[in-house]
């Protein structure tokens, strides 16, 4: 059993951290207050090649594997939850494409997301469901060699910016299909962003499908498997997510230790109150225990595994933590990390979207559990 990362690893993992506390940290309170979409910090990334790390070089990736993608995201997000989101979502169409698509689809559609030249979104959830496929509503009817896409989509991170769409609709046979959609498309319409909690600044929208059409090569993968390939890309999200929690917990935890060594009651910093050692031990234990589920699902991605159970626990625990430790960290701050000027109740925010987004946590346990009685 080896804990160590590899150089590589390493050194993506400190190049991320001093990109995150250089770039990054000086924006964060704005992006959530304003909820603007970072473009130029997105640019950026994609500059860095963030978008591409796990995918082969023909494909504009970086050879540099899912522990690497998680580790920049885990980085990001200790500074702005919102900036490792950007990172965790883009993964989503290019998993998609990736696994399913075909070699036209890969250096046409993939290539251009991977190496950052355009932002892509994932187009599943809808009005009525983001978690049962068997209300997904939006249709697909077959016309001439073409799709003509007409539904409605929700909470879509990244709309605003993206290029092209992967949107999920039910075709002729009743089943669900993915084709990808040029945001420029005539009818792919989009509503302002969504009012969020947390992770403001995602973009999050609603996208209107007003009789879309595509040609037919632009279907992912077979016919009617669309279902599946939603499962499989939204896995490796999940090991993001994931990351995005560990990245807001250690941020919590960070700022929880500078406070309770410098802010006194009764003549002595607080971090020598052993309620305040509790919380912090309770922060550092829970976090380590996430971080090293979080590392073990890329990793077994690494060896070329599916990780849709071990994604799903690394999800569900993670969040937790997230909400726990950031409820923590509020704690020690006493009234000030209810503050708006402070980036406590930030984090406690964003948090607790970790809960919800990317398949909330009842659907986590019905994946665990399902994978433990099949076993
Ligand atoms: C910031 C943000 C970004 C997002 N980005 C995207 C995106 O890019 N693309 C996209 O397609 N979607 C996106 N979403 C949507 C998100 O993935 C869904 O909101 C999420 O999966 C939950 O779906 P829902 O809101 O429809 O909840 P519902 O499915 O209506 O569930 C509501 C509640 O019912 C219960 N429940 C539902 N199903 C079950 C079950 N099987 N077993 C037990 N309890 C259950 C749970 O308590 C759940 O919390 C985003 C959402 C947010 C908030």
């Amino acid at each position: 059993m080896d804990f160590n990362l590899n150089e590589r690893e390493k050194m993506i993992q400190s190049a991320a951290w001093e990109f995150a506390q250089k770039e990054v940290l000086c924006q964060a309170a704005e992006i959530d207050s304003t909820a603007r979409f970072p473009l130029e910090l997105a640019r950026e990334m994609g500059r860095l090649g963030y978008y591409g790390l796990p995918y082969p070089a023909e494909y504009g990736g970086g050879r540099a594997g899912y522990t690497a993608y998680a580790l920049v995201i885990e980085q990001l997000s200790r500074a702005s939850m919102t900036v490792g989101s950007v990172v965790a979502v883009s993964i989503l169409s290019e998993e998609a494409i990736f696994r399913y698509g075909d070699q036209r689809q890969k250096h046409d559609c993939l290539v251009p997301l991977t190496s950052g030249s355009i932002f892509g979104c994932f187009c599943f959830t809808e009005p009525a469901t983001g978690s049962d496929p068997r209300a997904i509503a939006t249709r697909a009817r077959p016309d001439g060699g073409d799709y003509v896409i007409e539904g409605q989509k929700s909470f879509i991170s990244l709309a605003p910016v993206a290029s092209q769409a992967l949107v999920f609709a039910r075709d002729d046979t009743g089943r669900v299909s993915a084709f990808v959609v040029p945001a420029s498309a005539p009818g792919f319409l989009l509503r302002e962003p969504c009012e969020t909690l947390g992770l403001r600044g995602l973009g999050t929208s609603v996208v209107y499908l007003d009789g879309v059409r595509v040609p037919g090569e632009n279907l992912i993968g077979a016919k009617g498997s669309g279902y599946e390939i939603m499962l499989e890309a939204i896995s490796l999200e999940r090991v993001g997510v994931a990351a995005q929690a560990v990245g807001t917990s250690q941020a919590a935890l960070d700022l929880s230790l500078d406070y309770a060594r410098q802010r006194t009651a009764y003549g002595r910093p607080i971090a020598e109150m052993s309620t305040i050692q509790w919380l912090l031990a309770e922060m550092a234990s829970r976090l380590e225990a996430g971080r090293w589920l979080t590392y073990r699902a890329a990793f077994v991605r690494d060896q070329g595994h599916p990780v849709r159970s071990q994604s799903a626990m690394a999800k569900l625990f993670c969040s937790q933590v997230a909400v726990e430790a950031t409820r923590m960290a509020m704690q020690v701050h006493g009234a000030y990390g209810t503050m708006k000027s402070l980036p406590v109740e930030r984090l406690y925010r964003d948090a607790k979207m970790t809960e919800v987004y990317v398949g909330v946590s009842e659907i986590q346990r019905a994946i665990i559990a399902g994978s433990l009685i099949r076993e």
